[in-house]
């Protein structure tokens, strides 16, 4: 939709990348998502055009054989890829994040080891912090590396990593002994070598199987189990034990555009399926975009499309000048789910009885959208951080 979602300032680079991308998903995943998201299938030949398209080192620097783009490009592409097929976007996003941490905290031969093979997509990334008792509440994560031999063992069981059978390179939050006492300085990122697939993939690591998932299928999402992993001290990422609590969070706040990029994406569809029907379906003796209760439908979800796209926009432009953007990317993240949910709840009561038929595309979009509310910090996590922010830069003097 080219009446949405316009924006300033683009480089003729990233115009001619979203352009690529966009002919991509029209001709290659739209086509196809529903079904392989009905059967929950692996979407295995786009995964080789986006390698193709370089899409996996967009922004791995070019000296390590990426794209070098910015965060902004790349959200622009998250959105693009959503409006396709949010699975998609989940298929790269760890990947991203993971690239990132490298990038950000990972000593010259973690970088050079690493992102080469990141940048081809043959090596592919995920992350975890989850644990079955945790999620918005990293500090009390249980999974711990027990110095051994000069290296250490790993032990534990992590929850919910995506791409967790996918990938070769999951960077893992785990409690080692060093550091003080305090929860956040004893968490220490390890940047854990396994085999795709499921069953034992590494020496001490198993991947018992996919979760099922009410929707954002297709991309696998699993357990990871720790027994007695060994794993040597130079695959700490930064090679400093105690630091992975801010590594993550740091990544995380990357990962927040992305999300907030996603669901401007999954709502954009919503839109132009909803605003498409509304022309075609006539009740009453006219169309039922024009009965002015469906238009004023049609005027907020384009409304919020347009909003949650600049707030992701602003999060983006924020982070790539080189400043803190946890409050901006947690106001986009927030906004921009909350805006989803209700842009494809507006286009499924749009499609009358249709919306809740399965081959109706609205049908995916409304399993898909509630994922977005809970990823990356579910929105009541926003909110703190948000607030907290605001209290910070409004503090009484005093
Ligand atoms: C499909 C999917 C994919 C995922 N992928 C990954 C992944 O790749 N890697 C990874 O590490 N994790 C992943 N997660 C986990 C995700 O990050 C967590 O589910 C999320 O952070 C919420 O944690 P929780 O499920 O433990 O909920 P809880 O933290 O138990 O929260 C339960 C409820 O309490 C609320 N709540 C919690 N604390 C507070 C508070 N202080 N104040 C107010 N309300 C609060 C929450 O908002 C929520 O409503 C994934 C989850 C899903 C569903």
């Amino acid at each position: 939709m080219p009446e949405l979602c316009a924006t300033e300032g683009l480089t003729d680079i990233q115009r001619d990348i979203l352009a690529a991308v966009r002919v991509f998903v029209d001709e290659q995943i739209l086509p196809v998502a529903t079904e392989l998201e009905h059967a929950d299938e692996y979407p295995a030949e786009i995964v080789e055009q986006m390698k193709k398209l370089g899409i996996f080192g967009l922004t791995i620097p070019e000296e390590f054989g990426g794209l070098g783009e910015s965060l902004l490009t790349y959200a622009l592409v998250v959105e693009e890829i959503s409006r396709g097929w949010m699975s998609v976007s989940g298929i790269i996003n760890t990947h991203f994040i993971v690239a990132y941490l490298l990038l950000q905290h990972g000593t010259e031969e973690q970088k050079r080891r690493y992102l080469p093979r990141m940048a081809t997509g043959d090596l592919r990334g995920a992350f975890s912090m989850s644990e079955p008792e945790l999620g918005s509440d990293v500090s009390a994560i249980k999974t711990s590396a027990t110095p051994r031999d000069g290296g250490y063992r790993i032990s534990g069981q992590k929850m919910w990593v995506t791409n967790g059978g996918s990938a070769n390179l999951v960077a893992v939050l785990v409690r080692t002994p060093e550091g003080s006492d305090k929860p956040h300085r004893n968490l220490t990122t390890f940047l854990v070598e396994k085999e795709p697939g499921f069953g034992e993939v590494a020496q001490g690591i198993t991947i018992p199987g996919k979760i099922e998932k009410m929707g954002y299928k297709g991309v696998d999402t699993t357990e990871l189990l720790f027994d007695g992993h060994e794993i040597s001290a130079d695959r700490i990422l930064g090679g400093v034990p105690g630091r992975g609590f801010y590594q993550m969070m740091d990544g995380v706040e990357v990962g927040r555009v992305n999300v907030a990029a996603r669901a401007v994406g999954v709502a954009t569809r919503a839109f132009e399926l909803g605003i498409s029907y509304a022309q075609q379906r006539r009740t009453f003796g006219k169309k039922i975009a024009d009965h002015q209760a469906i238009l004023f439908r049609l005027a907020e979800m384009g409304t919020k499309v347009e909003a949650a796209h600049q707030m992701v926009v602003r999060a983006a432009r924020i982070k790539d000048a080189g400043n803190r953007n946890d409050l901006e990317a947690g106001m986009a993240k927030y906004l921009a789910s909350e805006y989803c949910r209700d842009v494809v709840e507006e286009s499924f009561r749009i499609h009358g009885g249709y919306g809740f038929a399965k081959e109706f595309e609205i049908e995916r979009l409304y399993r898909e959208a509630p994922m977005l509310l809970i990823g990356e910090g579910t929105a009541d996590i926003q909110r703190m951080i948000i607030g907290r922010r605001l209290l910070e830069d409004y503090a009484l003097p005093g």
